[in-house]
Parts: structure tokens; C-alpha cells; sequence
């Protein structure tokens, strides 16, 4: 029998997270990106440190028998050993779920992961599992989308799995939606914007036809991040990111996030994955398959979130100038980017993507694509003549960064995938960072004058 008194002590430690929690929650974006769930009490705890511990212990001692059982049962706030929790992604984990929790008044919680991929897994697979029945199961899901995604889905899930996946060419058509999901729709997911389409959707209407039929709508929202968008409030189950991305821009991490409201809509599965699915897949299907994370990515993560909200309006603005320069140069064919009135899915851009805590102002993210008149070819010259812009597989960089997705993050799902997802040969990634936009124009326009 474990002592009382390690119940007591398991309850106010709770209790003292809730409180700092809620009183969090009364303060705004900025405040929360740079100080999270960190305290002067806990500073005071930790010789004084200001900045957040690195906890790089692979395990946690207990003082008794009593402590290490209650704290194993997770019955006893604790981190245990590294796979399961450690104290500093704790900290990340709670930013985390206070800035995509912003202005959503249900409660919320968030898991972080090795990296966006499985996140993705992670947040996916628990919804595809066979709770005692073997009827069959689809995902629906919008075919703008990451690369990686779409491997996952399509030969991972589907031909690995047969599991039906059913791909939304349209995102902005409601009605495609409308006309994929049914009873066996275990799963809605969409990316919005998308990488490298800047794909778009109605997170509101899909989010209700998906709970019609009793199933969650996951979003990636990777590159619009907390600061321009948060799916949960516009009736999202579970949010997934690439942390790796904006929210790391220095680029010195891989990490992926799982953020999720409490109470989430799904027909299968136990209570508790419903009640709080982050923390479920923390502590049960994300500590058995194992992708955890390195504390030392975790402090890289921390220290770059803290000016999320001001380094997302200026790589914004930048974007906006270097859209407008490629939408009006001779050499470029179709530019697409959220904010431009030309774009596909403009009206629902406008709707959805707003700068935090100044939600008269759009702004509408760091990446855009463009099509190169002249095909392949000068599609490739173009790029090779760039100088200050990198040619990476890389994006949310402070440093700007481009790539042509058919050679790269989109080579491997074939001709057809990318037909399906609207990836054309002389297609051209390009991720602004925070350098003066008028020396990215000048790069570009020597670029493409070039080829
Ligand atoms: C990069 C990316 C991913 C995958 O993230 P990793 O951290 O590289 O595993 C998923 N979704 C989007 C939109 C991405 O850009």
C-alpha cells in the first residue's frame, strides 16, 4: 500500500499546475512564447536560472518504493525516464499548448515528438487501430500535402495497411469533402496552407461534416503556426507540426508537436484517448513505439519560439513584397501565395490566417511557390543561378531557402502523386526568412534573368 501522504503530495502538485496554468492563460501571445509555464519560483528552484533547465538525465531517481509505484502508475505528476517525459520538454510542451490554445477556451494539451513526421504517426495511428471490430476504414484527406505525409498515407497506410485513403484534389470544394467522408471515415486530415501548394480549407465546415459521421479533424498546421492560426478554435480536433519548421528557425532541431483540445470527437476507441489526447498518446502508444525527443532540441526549440509572433509578421511582410515582385516579373507563369487577391483559395486565407493579437491585420506566412515559364529546364537554371537564397529541402528559416519539390520532397511519390497533389515540373519552393526583402528581389530578379 503506498502511503497517504504520496497522494496528498500528488494532488497539490496537480492542483499547483492547474493554477499556474489558468493564470497563464489570462496573459497574451507574446508573454506566453517567452515565458511559457516557467516561473520566478521555479527560476528560484533551479539556482536562479532565468532560461529553463536542460534535464539531460536519462532517468529520475525516487526518494521511496512508495514515490516510484505512484509515479509509474502515472498516478504522481513525474517524468520517470527520458522516452516517456523529461522536465524541460515540459516546459516546451506547455508553451506549446498555451500558444495553440490562445483564445480557445477549452482546455488543451500537447505532446512533443522526434520530429513532425512522427507526429504525424503518432496523432494518426491510434484512430486506425481495430477496437474488437474489423469493419473497414478510410481517411480522408487533402492531396496538397507535404511530401512525407503523403508516403505515410499512401504506401504506409494504404498499401501497407489497407487502409482506404481518399484523397481531396480541391480543398477548397467543401463538397469534395462532404462526398469522401462517411460511417467508415476514421479520420479527416488536411494541411493548411500546405507545403508546397499553399493548399487551403474551410477548417470550420469540414470540422462539422467530419463530427457528423463521428470522426476528428487533424490539421497540420506547420506553416502557419500559432501566431497567423489555431485550427482548435475553428472546431479542429488535434493540430500536428513540423517543429523543426518555423517554430525553429535557426534550424539547430528536428521535433514535431501533438496539440490537442480535451474531449475530442472520435467513434472508436477508449474514453481516455477521448478525454485527453495528447497526453493518451504520451503516455501509452508514443512511450511503446518510441519517438521521443532530445532534450538538447527541445532547448533550441525554447529559445526560438520566444520571438515567434514578431519573426512570423516580419518573414509575413517580406513574403508579401517578394510575391508581388514574382506575380508582376515576365519570367514567372503563376505565383501562389495566401495573401495575393490572385490566389485560389484567397477568401478563405483571408479568413483564416491573421496575426495574433492583431487580428484586423493579415498576414499570411513565409512560404509561397511559383511556376518559371520556359519548364524544367529554366526552372533549373533559374535555381542554380541564385546566390544569397539557398537551394535546400528546408523551409521557416530565418535564412531564405528554395527548392523545385519534383527533384526533392516530392520526387519519391511519383508522377501521379504529384499530378494528384498539383506539383508541376517547374514548380519552385521558396521560404522567406528575415533578411530585407529587397536583397532577396534583387537575388530572384538576377536569377531569373538568367535563365
Ligand atoms: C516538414 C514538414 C513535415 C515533416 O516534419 P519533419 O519535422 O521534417 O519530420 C510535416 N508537415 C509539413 C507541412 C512540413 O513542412
Amino acid at each position: 500500500m503506498v502511503d497517504a501522504v504520496y497522494y496528498e503530495r500528488a494532488k497539490a502538485m496537480v492542483d499547483e499546475q492547474t493554477a499556474a496554468m489558468a493564470a497563464r492563460r489570462q496573459m497574451r501571445f507574446d508573454t506566453l512564447a517567452v515565458h511559457g509555464l516557467y516561473r520566478v519560483q521555479e527560476a528560484l528552484a533551479n539556482q536562479g536560472s532565468i532560461i529553463e533547465p536542460a534535464f539531460l538525465s536519462t532517468a529520475q531517481a525516487f526518494e521511496s518504493s512508495d514515490h516510484m509505484e505512484l509515479a509509474l502508475a502515472y498516478q504522481m505528476p513525474a517524468w520517470i525516464y527520458a522516452r516517456v517525459a523529461n522536465p524541460t520538454a515540459f516546459y516546451l510542451e506547455h508553451t506549446l499548448s498555451l500558444l495553440e490554445g490562445y483564445d480557445f477556451e477549452g482546455d488543451v494539451s500537447a505532446c512533443v515528438t522526434s520530429s513532425g513526421m512522427s507526429a504525424i504517426h503518432m496523432a494518426t495511428n491510434p484512430f486506425l487501430a481495430h477496437y474488437g471490430d474489423h469493419e473497414p476504414m478510410n481517411i480522408v484527406a487533402s492531396a496538397k500535402c507535404y511530401g512525407g505525409t503523403f508516403q505515410l498515407f499512401d504506401v504506409r497506410y494504404q498499401e501497407e495497411r489497407g487502409i482506404e485513403v481518399r484523397w481531396v484534389q480541391n480543398g477548397c470544394d467543401t463538397e469534395e469533402w462532404a462526398s469522401k467522408i462517411d460511417r467508415h471515415t476514421r479520420l479527416v486530415f488536411g494541411e493548411m496552407p500546405s507545403n508546397p501548394g499553399l493548399g487551403v480549407f474551410d477548417i470550420k465546415a469540414i470540422a462539422a461534416i467530419a463530427h457528423q459521421y463521428g470522426a476528428p479533424l487533424i490539421v497540420d498546421s506547420t506553416i502557419a503556426t500559432p501566431a497567423l492560426m489555431r485550427p482548435l478554435r475553428h472546431g479542429a480536433d488535434v493540430v500536428v507540426h513540423s517543429v523543426s519548421k518555423a517554430m525553429t528557425s535557426s534550424g539547430f532541431a528536428i521535433m514535431g508537436a501533438i496539440v490537442a483540445r480535451h474531449d475530442i470527437v472520435s467513434r472508436v476507441g477508449p474514453d481516455e484517448m477521448r478525454q485527453d489526447f495528447a497526453m493518451y498518446v504520451k503516455g501509452l502508444p508514443l512511450r511503446d513505439f518510441g519517438p521521443s525527443i532530445s532534450p538538447f532540441s527541445v532547448l533550441m526549440t525554447l529559445n526560438d519560439l520566444r520571438t515567434l509572433r514578431g519573426r512570423i509578421a516580419h518573414m509575413s511582410d517580406s513574403a508579401m513584397a517578394v510575391a508581388r515582385f514574382l506575380e508582376g516579373h515576365p519570367a514567372v507563369e503563376t505565383v501562389n501565395y495566401p495573401g495575393l487577391p490572385s490566389f485560389q483559395g484567397y477568401e478563405l486565407s483571408h479568413k483564416y490566417m491573421r496575426l495574433v493579437d492583431d487580428e484586423d491585420q493579415n498576414a499570411y506566412s513565409h512560404l509561397m511557390s511559383f511556376t518559371v515559364k520556359g519548364g524544367h529546364e529554366a526552372t533549373r537554371r533559374f535555381f542554380d543561378g541564385l546566390n544569397l537564397i539557398y537551394r535546400a529541402t528546408d523551409l521557416g528559416r530565418i535564412k531564405s531557402v528554395a527548392t523545385i519539390p519534383t527533384i526533392s520532397t516530392h520526387q519519391q511519390q511519383g508522377e501521379e502523386g504529384r499530378k494528384l497533389a498539383d506539383i508541376p515540373p517547374n514548380l519552385v519552393r521558396l521560404s522567406i526568412g528575415c533578411e530585407h526583402p529587397d536583397d532577396l528581389i534583387d537575388d530572384l530578379a538576377q536569377a531569373l534573368n538568367s535563365a
